[in-house]
């Protein structure tokens, strides 16, 4: 009991659960948070609170689930930053890359670096990331491309996220693209990640990704890989129909993928697919932004009852940014959201994608991971605001698994 402890008088608290408030976001005016080690121990209108001895005040805020990340390539080395001016003066990404540019320029980078460089520049992101509210990230390897240098990625994420307090969901992702040396033999890269990579990092990794695309690998590649990624025990992601379309949606949805994310070209047989299995939608804006491309099909995944998350997709190229708050405000924007639907999707469809479904929500025995924010200046204590204002907003208090990590 010692490790009690309460946050009441919260102007707006959205739980996510509809069955503890009002309207889809399951909203509580005035509302307590009881905490008990990292569980939430009781939630409701502070009337009905139960006393607690030690109490912070949680008024002038709206609070939330902590935020969850669940697309990012947080470890990387090197700058893309010329490259955006490349690009801005017409220059074609694929050019880019096929000059060793793009991804390619990262690997190498990512690989010279020294390990404790990786870990302080992740920790870094996920320091930000926590500054926003944000208390799982899912992270991606993908840079290294050997089996060491894949193993080293996923292991400086482990230890960034363990040194800022934030929860790491680790992916697998060394089919980012074929690396230079093995790059007019792609099939012999293929073998590598299957039968070396995977065995390097099985026992690290959550989950499996495989980013499948015209230029990238192909949809039979992308189906081997994730089988035999899903055969040693790991969950199934991927990045599906983004450039080109693959049917790759389709096919990852039918061996129960937990998500499909970019899916700017998705079609119906995906979409109806990702409906049957459950498989989350994971809309990046961001680099749907960078990338001036279409958005994906929200109105027929909203039709067809798949749930969206949002994410940042931080990468140092494509989606230079890790603002997740941009993020929703974007997928409003540019895809058609609704308020309710971008707040759901960086929380309680992010933590789904991530097959975590002990956060994203708050109500009694799931983790107590919550974020609370104020508005800016003149404007109503309302989610809305939040949404609408692309203004990076930063938390005024953040509790982590029961611990108080950002404000007092
Ligand atoms: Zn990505």
């Amino acid at each position: 009991m010692t490790d009690t402890h309460a946050i009441t008088g919260i102007d707006r608290l959205i739980t996510g659960d509809p069955a503890l408030g009002a309207g889809p976001l399951g909203i509580i005016e005035h509302a307590t948070v009881v905490i008990d080690g990292e569980l939430i121990a009781w939630i409701g209108p502070d009337a009905e609170a139960p006393r607690v001895a030690r109490t912070l005040d949680g008024s002038g805020c709206v609070g939330l689930p902590g935020l969850v990340d669940c697309h990012t390539h947080s470890v990387w080395a090197g700058s893309r930053a010329n490259e955006w001016r490349r690009r801005l003066a017409g220059e074609d990404y694929s050019a880019i890359l096929e000059q060793g540019g793009g991804i390619l320029s990262t690997v190498r980078a990512t690989r010279a670096a020294s390990f404790a460089q990786l870990v302080d520049d992740c920790a870094g992101r996920l320091a930000a990331a926590l500054d926003r509210g944000i208390t799982t990230v899912e992270v991606k390897s993908g840079y290294g491309l050997t089996p060491h240098d894949e193993r080293r990625m996923l292991q400086a994420a482990r230890e960034a996220g363990e040194r800022v307090g934030v929860d790491v969901h680790l992916t697998f992702l060394g089919a980012h693209t074929v690396p230079a040396e093995l790059r007019g033999d792609r099939a012999a890269y293929v073998r590598q990640v299957i039968d070396e990579q995977l065995p390097a990092v099985a026992d690290l990794a959550d989950d499996i990704d495989v980013y499948v695309d015209r230029g990238a690998f192909t949809a039979e590649e992308g189906q081997a890989i994730l089988q035999a990624g899903r055969d040693a025990g790991l969950g199934v992601r991927v990045h599906a129909e983004q450039v080109g379309y693959t049917g790759i949606a389709e096919a990852a949805a039918a061996i129960g993928a937990r998500s499909a994310d970019h899916l700017e070209r998705l079609d119906e047989a995906g979409i109806a697919a990702m409906a049957r299995a459950g498989t989350v939608a994971v809309l990046l804006p961001t680099a749907m932004l960078y990338l001036r491309d279409i958005a994906p099909p929200v109105e027929a995944l909203r039709a067809a009852g798949v749930r969206m998350a949002v994410a940042t997709d931080l990468n140092p190229g494509t989606a230079p940014s890790g603002d997740l708050w941009a993020a929703a405000t974007l997928a409003c924007i540019t895809m058609g959201l609704t308020v309710e639907e971008a707040l759901i999707g960086i929380t309680a469809h992010g933590a789904a994608a991530l097959g975590r479904d002990d956060r994203g929500v708050l109500s009694t025995g799931k983790l107590a991971d919550i974020a609370l924010f104020r508005t800016p200046p003149g404007e109503p204590v309302h989610e809305d605001v939040l949404v609408q204002r692309l203004d990076g907003h930063r938390a005024a208090l953040v509790v982590k698994r029961g611990r108080v990590v950002r404000g007092t």
